[in-house]
């Protein structure tokens, strides 16, 4: 039997493929040949509407040791538990989305960090693609530049491509940038975590307008995004937000309790 001996591919397996709530079976066994014709293995089903399924094993077509090891998870957050950096994909240009990346610098950014740390790719529901919520989650979208006026691929197809860019980034190697490598950004639900603080304290100090707290808060996520604090940076960050409602005393505890609890996007202060 013929196996991936080329050591530069051994953090392939590591890179998560996330599916949200896929509605056809099919497209799960598809997606999971696909993915094992590139090296990869390592999927996380949020969500399915239908699965296990017999389709899905049908259409897996050999690539069953990949469904078989499918972890199946309620929410996108459970998902993406410990990942440091996070690509969506999508079929159309969104308003406002994370910084758009093109296949290859997707393929590259995933893995440059694949050998430190868990990363993920994340592609959307059949009918709709990813939420915009969903899309927050992300550090990163890629579009597969396809037909303008037709651009939405079948969701298998997309992991196909997706897992070819992968494969062909992890053979030709990346540079090293430093003998020593950087230590890695913080996980995402910690970064998470440090985004519903902020929101927080900002509709606390009445910077930020809790009836639209969206636009502002998107446009701060690129901001870290960008910055991709480490677990460190974002403790000071955090540490500093504390800092801010222990001497904010206009702003109680309590009234930022009953703040949090009145718009559900507070709960996780
Ligand atoms: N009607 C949906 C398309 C969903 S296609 C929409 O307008 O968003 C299902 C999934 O396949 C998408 O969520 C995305 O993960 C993937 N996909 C399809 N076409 C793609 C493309 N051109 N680029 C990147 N991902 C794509």
């Amino acid at each position: 039997m013929i196996t991936d001996c080329y050591d530069q591919l051994r953090h392939l397996p590591a890179i998560r493929i996330v599916l949200v709530a896929t509605t056809h079976p099919g497209n799960i066994g598809s997606s999971a040949r696909a993915m094992k014709t590139m090296g990869l293995t390592n999927l996380v089903l949020v969500a399915p509407r239908h699965y296990p399924s017999a389709e899905a094993t049908a259409r897996a077509s050999g690539a069953d040791d990949v469904l078989e090891r499918a972890q199946v998870v309620d929410t996108l957050d459970q998902a993406l538990h410990g990942c440091v950096r996070v690509v969506g994909t999508s079929a159309r240009p969104r308003g406002l989305s994370s910084p758009e990346l093109a296949p290859r610098q997707a393929a590259q950014v995933l893995l440059a960090t694949a050998s430190q740390a868990p990363v993920a790719l994340v592609f959307g529901r059949e009918s709709s693609g990813l939420s915009n919520d969903e899309l927050d989650r992300c550090h990163y979208t890629v579009q597969i530049p396809a037909n303008p006026q037709f651009s939405s691929l079948n969701l298998a197809a997309a992991v196909q491509l997706l897992s070819y860019e992968l494969r062909q980034q992890a053979l030709a190697g990346l540079p090293t940038a430093s003998e020593r490598p950087a230590p890695p950004p913080a996980p995402a639900e910690d970064v998470e975590r440090f985004y519903q603080h902020l929101q927080t304290v900002l509709i606390a100090l009445g910077f930020l307008n809790p009836v639209n707290p969206r636009h502002l808060m998107r446009r701060l996520r690129h901001l870290f995004n960008r910055a991709q604090p480490t677990a460190t940076e974002i403790n000071i960050l955090r540490g500093m937000l504390s800092a801010v409602q222990t001497a904010a005393p206009h702003v109680s505890p309590s009234e930022l309790d009953a703040r949090s609890a009145a718009d559900p996007l507070h709960r996780d202060r």
